[in-house]
């Protein structure tokens, strides 16, 4: 079988060569791509193309879609979650949060993980493969009209490791930009990582104006390699020596995302340690109550602990934010919702 070329993954350049080099004139390229930018589906949506060149399109090329498999909203506050499938009947999700400066999207960039971390619901359940760029595209496409809203930031911090599907998160972020399109600019972007730590110095190089945040979740290589196994390949000394080079290179202030677990990575002594370690740096570090994903036997921590340790932070002149976790009630960290699901098809006996 001959593979079918990912249209919607192509930069206008590349569809360019590709038309020409099926024999049709240029100028079909740049009505292909608006057609694509809209969000159409199907080539047939694409009137102003002869039926023949659509016909010829149609054996030679696909066009990503997500399409809404699950969708819940959340009672307390405007979050939506949706399970998407594509062609191939794998499926992820994403998450709308409504915000003061407007609709984030958390989309994914893998069907599951293969970093293991040990409090994620999408780590559990094993690696399936990357998405493609086109993939990534159509999950805020697909929120977006749903809602009926436009989208203006983004977040990669669904199901998936990003640096480990480099090639395709970093062509995504260049046709998110794309101004007939999303224009969903690299500013609005955040990049979250496990911390692959040449991945970081590779992303550095590209120069992009994205946000990175880094999952630290620890303070030192003995309780974060217990949670995170990325921390055995990555000490955490080269991992922060990364992001102060990220910086330098490119201007851009670090985030680290840090899930307070009760009883593991909660305690005063741990947020002493960190503050030492960040103090002088130029960063952010954003607390989350950990998640209580079933079969782990994490439990968050409590309003004080959380508390006191932003305080410890702030004494080392480290900013912290507590955040709010937003649409607790629909499975709203990611891998949650899909992992219900293939156990719901097993249980019916589907797969
Ligand atoms: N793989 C990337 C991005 C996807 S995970 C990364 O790990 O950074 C997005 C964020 O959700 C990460 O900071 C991750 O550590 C966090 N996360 C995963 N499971 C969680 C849970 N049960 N509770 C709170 N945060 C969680
Ligand atoms: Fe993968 Fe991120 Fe989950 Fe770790 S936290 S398993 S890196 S998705």
């Amino acid at each position: 079988m001959t593979q079918l070329t990912d249209i919607k993954s192509l930069t206008l350049p590349e569809l360019q060569s590709y038309i020409t080099g099926c024999g049709f004139p240029k100028f079909r390229a740049a009505q292909i791509h608006d057609w694509l930018s809209k969000g159409a589906a199907d080539f047939d949506e694409m009137k102003n193309l002869p039926a023949a060149m659509r016909a010829q399109l149609k054996t030679s090329c696909y066009i990503s879609v997500a399409t809404i498999e699950k969708k819940q909203v959340s009672r307390y506050d405007k979050t939506v979650k949706y399970l998407f499938s594509f062609r191939d009947g794998e499926c992820v999700e994403a998450v709308v949060m409504h915000y003061h400066h407007g609709e984030s999207v958390c989309i994914s960039t893998q069907v599951g993980c293969k970093m293991g971390c040990t409090f994620c619901a999408t780590g559990k359940s094993g690696f399936s493969r990357s998405l493609t760029a086109s993939e990534m595209l159509a999950q805020i496409e697909a929120a977006g009209r749903d809602l009926n809203v436009r989208i203006s930031n983004v977040v990669l911090m669904g199901m998936g490791e990003p640096l480990d599907n480099f090639d395709n998160v970093v062509r995504f972020i260049e046709l998110a930009g794309d101004e007939k399109g999303l224009c969903i600019g690299a500013r609005h972007i955040t990049l979250s990582t496990c911390g692959i730590v040449p991945k970081i110095y590779e992303l550095a190089q590209r120069r992009l104006q994205i946000n990175l945040a880094v999952s630290l979740h620890a303070p030192n290589d003995a309780i974060r390699s217990k949670t995170m196994p990325i921390a055995k390949a990555y000490p955490m000394e080269q991992l922060l020596k990364a992001c102060r080079d990220y910086f330098d290179a490119t201007g851009r202030r670090v985030t680290f995302e840090y899930s307070l677990i009760h009883n593991v990575n909660d305690s005063d002594a741990c947020a002493d340690e960190l503050g030492r370690k960040l103090r002088g740096m130029n960063c952010h570090v954003n607390l989350i109550p950990v998640n209580a994903v079933e079969g782990t036997g994490y439990q968050k921590s409590n309003v004080q602990r959380q508390q006191s340790f932003a305080n410890i932070l702030a004494g080392y002149g480290v900013t912290a934010t507590v955040r709010r976790t937003l649409g607790s009630d629909i499975d709203a960290s990611c891998g949650q919702l899909r992992r219900k699901h293939i156990k719901e098809e097993k249980d019916k006996g589907g797969i």
